[in-house]
Parts: C-alpha cells; sequence; structure tokens
C-alpha cells in the first residue's frame, strides 16, 4: 500500500513506519496550532511558545493515533490475525492487517479497539487537564492537555461514523455479517453507506470552500474521496474472492507478457517497451530463464542523463519469492499474498521460466467482462459506479 516509508520504532513486535505524506499533515497540524487554536485558547505568549506547544501537542497526537492502531493490532493478534506494519500517512494511520478476521466477533472486536483505545485516551488527558488546572491554575500544560482529550475524542467520533471501511462501518459490517452470515453481502452494505458518506464529506468540503475555509475544505474533500475509493476497493477484493477465488492463476493471467533483457537499456527500455505498450512491469528474461524485474519505481531512482548508459542488466530487480507464484495457485490465496506483502502485481512461474503477469487489475477487469456477460451477479456494476 505505500512505498518509501520509514520505520521509527517496533512496539509489541510491530514495526511502526511513517509515510513521506505524513510530514504534510505534521506540518499542518503544528501550523493551525500554533497560529490559532493555542493563540486563542492562551493569548499572551510567544511565538516560540506557541511553537513549542504546537510540536509537543502535535507528537502526543501522533503518539494517540499510534495507540489508536496498537489496539487494533494487539486485538487482531488475540484473534490470530497478524499485523504488518503501522503506517502513519497522510489521512492519519492504519494498521494492515494479514488477512481478514474470520468471525463476525473477532471483527467487531478488533474495529472497535481503536475508538475504545481514543476514547481512553480522551478521557486520561481531560483528568490530566483537569487536575494540571487545580494544580498551576490555566497554563500552556492544561490546553495542551485539552486539545489532546479534544482531538483524541474527535478521532473516536470520526471513526465510528457507519463509513466502511472507516472502524464504524467494519462493526457495522460485523453486525450485518453476523445477523445474515453472509460477508459478501455484508460488506456491499457497509461500503455503500462508506460511499454515501464519503461524498457527504466531498460536499462539506465544497461548502467549506465556498466559506472561505480553504484547508479544511479540501481536507474533507481528501478524506471523503479517500473513504469512497477504499470502500470500492474493498467491496471488488470482497466480489472477485467471492465469484474468481477458487480459479486457479493460470487461467487469468495475462500470458503474453513484454519482457525485456539484460543488456537493453534504461532509455530502450523507457520508449521501446514501456511506453508504446503503456505497461509500468516489465519481467527481465535471459534466454529462456527469468530473472527479476523492471519498473518505474527503479527508473525513478536513476537520474534521467544516465538512462543512456545504464542497462537493465545493472539496476533490475533480482527475482523476489515474495514477487511470484505458480500458475496452480487459487485466486483466494493469491489475496492472502497480497495482504502479506502489500504487493499487487505478481510474476506466474514455473520452475525459472516465465508463464505469465498475474494483478489486481486483471482480476478487476475480468470480473467486470464477467458481469457485462452475465455471467456473475448483477451488483458487480453498481458497485463501481
Ligand atoms: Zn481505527
Amino acid at each position: 500500500m505505500f512505498s518509501n516509508t520509514r520505520t521509527i520504532a517496533t512496539v509489541f513486535g510491530i514495526d511502526i513506519r511513517i509515510d513521506p505524506s505524513w510530514a504534510l499533515i505534521a506540518a499542518l497540524i503544528t501550523w493551525s496550532l500554533c497560529q490559532h487554536t493555542f493563540p486563542t485558547a492562551l493569548p499572551g505568549l510567544s511565538q516560540w511558545s506557541y511553537f513549542a506547544m504546537a510540536v509537543l501537542a502535535m507528537l502526543l497526537f501522533f503518539a494517540s493515533l499510534v495507540g489508536h492502531e496498537l489496539a487494533h493490532a494487539v486485538t487482531a493478534r488475540h484473534f490470530g490475525v497478524q499485523t504488518r506494519h503501522i503506517t502513519l500517512f497522510l489521512f492519519g494511520g492504519v494498521a494492515e492487517l494479514t488477512q481478514e478476521p474470520e468471525k463476525a466477533m473477532h471483527e467487531f472486536w478488533i474495529a472497535a479497539a481503536g475508538p475504545a483505545m481514543s476514547l481512553t485516551l480522551a478521557l486520561a488527558f481531560w483528568m490530566c487537564a483537569g487536575t494540571s488546572a487545580v494544580l498551576m491554575g490555566i497554563g500552556p500544560v492544561v490546553v495542551v492537555l485539552d486539545y489532546l482529550a479534544l482531538i483524541n475524542l474527535v478521532l473516536a467520533v470520526f471513526n465510528l461514523l457507519p463509513a466502511f471501511p472507516l472502524d464504524g462501518g467494519r462493526i457495522l459490517r460485523a453486525w450485518l455479517w453476523h445477523r445474515s452470515g453472509d460477508m459478501l453481502a455484508a460488506t456491499r452494505t457497509a461500503a455503500r453507506s462508506g460511499t454515501f458518506l464519503g461524498y457527504a464529506l466531498v460536499g462539506l468540503g465544497v461548502l467549506g470552500l465556498f466559506q472561505g475555509a480553504m484547508v479544511a475544505g479540501f481536507w474533507q474533500i481528501l478524506i471523503g474521496l479517500f473513504v469512497v475509493a477504499a470502500a470500492r476497493s474493498a467491496v471488488e477484493a470482497q466480489q472477485i474472492k467471492f465469484h474468481l477465488g477458487d480459479h486457479p492463476v493460470g487461467a487469468l493471467m495475462t500470458r503474453n507478457v513484454i519482457t525485456t533483457n539484460a543488456d537493453t537499456s534504461l532509455s530502450a527500455l523507457v520508449n521501446q517497451v514501456m511506453l508504446p505498450n503503456r505497461i509500468s512491469f516489465v519481467p527481465v528474461v535471459e534466454e529462456g530463464a527469468l530473472l527479476g524485474h523492471m519498473d518505474t519505481r527503479v527508473l525513478i531512482g536513476i537520474d534521467r542523463e544516465n538512462w543512456s548508459n545504464t542497462t537493465v542488466g545493472d539496476v533490475f530487480v533480482d527475482l523476489d519469492p515474495d514477487c511470484c507464484v505458480a500458475s496452480d495457485l487459487l485466486v483466494f490465496d493469491l489475496f492472502e499474498r497480497i495482504a502479506k506483502t502489500g504487493q499487487r502485481k505478481f510474476i506466474v512461474v514455473e520452475g525459472r521460466s516465465l508463464r505469465g503477469v498475474i494483478s489486481l487489475s486483471d482480476l478487476t477487469r475480468h470480473l467486470g467482462l464477467l458481469a457485462s456477460l452475465g455471467k456473475v451477479a448483477p451488483d458487480v456494476g453498481n458497485a463501481r459506479s
């Protein structure tokens, strides 16, 4: 899901990582606390005092967010579901679980644990703020603690909105799933409410822009679109598993794969292979043996002026067992692999020879084709609208 992340700590054996996009939201929060929130709550302090308060509050806010995600991760582990990492990014935090919970009740407890942690933290900060106010009077410490109590409360309430894939939406799905025993139908209903709420947030954001709230407005629009996209891909994944789960990868893969060899220069790879064929991922094959692959991520890391004197052989990504699957692997198991590795594109191999390539978008296209031929339930079309 994320590339270029940095691991900053390991807690309970789970890596806590930061995506570069986090820096933007961290800076925005610090700026807004320093310029507006704290000067309004406690006038008369120096700019440096507000800045120090803002940085401290921002760091403790993200520590609270990690606490929220850790609560999900630790509860998931209790039910036998491992967490790959916790990642802080533009829209907050996410605990990436390696698989979907097996039972509705497991999903319920895993989803509820995060908001429960945020509510507990809100209460703890509020009590600390109250105690500090009695002991020291209203000062910077109390103002920062009050902010942390409020922001954790907001975090809990926002996440409890019944909009899949937010926690509240997962709780809703768990309840529907528990009631009907049909996980696909439960996902569809919960995702529909997610889509509705996502568009409602976009609408509120647009309204905010017209009223001059530029930052908050843009923010709501971005989060709204994020929720809509996440709801759509969650339904798609469920539908693919349901309709194509027992198909072998070999039956759905792309067979005519365009390849390159080690002697090709990077500029030839880009201009003669990637651009004309509109592909971003190219397996590297030498005398029938698969060596590895090239993709745009590797190219971005190399200065453009060196593309003509660098060959694919100098920089390609070695054959990684995480990227390879056998053609008899079932699509259902491919999803486990996607969840475990975060990869979305796989090379289908037999020994060291290339058989094809399979990606999430291949599966989505196949599902769309079946739907348009009337071979699967007609709801597939609705899920993408
Ligand atoms: Zn959560």
